[in-house]
């Protein structure tokens, strides 16, 4: 089987494959209403939420689904969304803005930069009512610095919106402390299950904005809460689909929970670091910068990424290419899903013979 190291889809175990199989089931069935609720309930426990202050709306669709659903049911028609950009998925959090007319602003960063604590505070006076922000830049491996940024909108009492789908599960998030009301997630990423189920855990309270529109059929939160609450769903949902994330949030907390699989994540991520470094390979970000789920790195002198990507994959392991302009000088890998210790070790050796 190809080890993948691309984020996401990830590498499933057998565990949640085999949870695939389960029965054939009608999404109006009591069957259905028990899993729905049972994920949810482990979705809050992830990271410790009451079921009063929160609650968790599964969606059928990848991760940009849920950041788009989030965007559009939390900032209120009167509302302005302030959007801190240092990557392509800051980016599209902008494009979600534009296209649904949301009134934002938009504090822009390069790429590889550090979000500006003195300008977002300055940002912030602008009759900002929200602040949408990437936790783990997937584009360059950031790690984002959500207690800082969450520390100054704090103080002006102002909620955050997280992009948390490369983090969730694997990377400290403290919704209360930082003041968050809502983040956008996925099931095939730091969770481990099967791509095409996303979810949006969101404060109850901060649901209330009274919306003059609904900006969306599909994708209005408001409508999914009120029925899963109760329930139901108000469209068809990816029933395999949520058996193996079910599955997969079991074998999550059996393993430890999000702390563990962080420490697992670390300890490969160590020895990819190590091992590239010793090859002669730079990391893009020093490692107090980049998040345990996924590192870049610099393209070795004289390789293009399409040699390297082909000669891996010859050997059975998917990595990952940059995006844009960065196509042309990194590469990405990722650690997450079930794979061990040995398989980044016959990594670092299908590297050396490819190279
Ligand atoms: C993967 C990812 C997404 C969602 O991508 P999809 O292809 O829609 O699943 C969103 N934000 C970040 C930070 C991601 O890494």
């Amino acid at each position: 089987m190809e080890i993948l190291l691309n984020p996401g889809p990830v590498n499933l175990s057998e565990r949640v494959r085999k949870a695939l199989l389960k029965p054939d089931l009608c999404h109006r069935e009591a069957e259905f209403t028990a899993l729905q609720n049972g994920i949810r309930k482990k979705l809050l426990q992830v990271y410790g939420l009451s079921e009063e202050e929160w609650a968790v709306v599964l969606l059928t669709g990848s991760g940009t689904s849920a950041m788009e659903a989030m965007l559009i049911s939390l900032v209120p028609e009167d509302g302005k969304v302030l959007i801190l950009e240092n990557g392509v998925y800051g980016e599209r959090l902008r494009r979600i803005a534009d296209i649904h007319h949301i009134d934002h602003l938009s504090q822009h960063h390069q790429w590889l930069e550090v979000i500006d604590i003195t300008e977002l505070e300055s940002n912030l006076s602008a009759g900002i009512t929200h602040v949408a922000i990437v936790h783990h830049e997937t584009t360059s491996g950031r790690l984002n610095d959500l207690a800082s940024i969450a520390g100054v909108c704090q103080s002006k009492n102002i909620p955050l919106l997280v992009d948390a789908v490369s983090s969730f599960g694997a990377e400290e998030i403290r919704f209360s402390d930082w003041n968050m009301a809502a983040c956008a997630a996925t099931a095939n990423k730091c969770l481990h299950g099967v791509p095409g189920t996303s979810f949006v855990m969101v404060r109850r309270d901060a649901m209330g904005y009274p919306h003059s529109r609904q900006r969306s059929l599909y994708l209005d939160l408001d409508t999914y809460l009120k029925q899963q609450d109760a329930g139901g769903t108000p469209f068809t949902q990816s029933v395999q689909d949520f058996y193996a994330l079910d599955e997969a949030l079991s074998e999550h907390s059996d393993a430890g929970g999000w702390r563990q699989r962080r420490s697992h994540y670390r300890e490969k991520m160590k020895i990819i670091r190590e091992g590239l470094q010793a090859l002669g390979i730079k990391p893009l970000l020093r490692d107090t910068q980049v998040s345990s789920v996924l590192n870049a790195f610099h393209l070795p002198e004289g390789t293009d990424y399409k040699t390297l990507h082909d000669g891996l994959k010859q050997r059975g392991f998917v990595i990952y290419a940059g995006q844009g302009e960065l196509a042309r000088t990194i590469f990405r890998v990722s650690v997450m899903g079930a794979i061990t210790v040995n398989d980044i070790e016959r990594f670092l050796t299908a590297i050396k013979e490819t190279l």
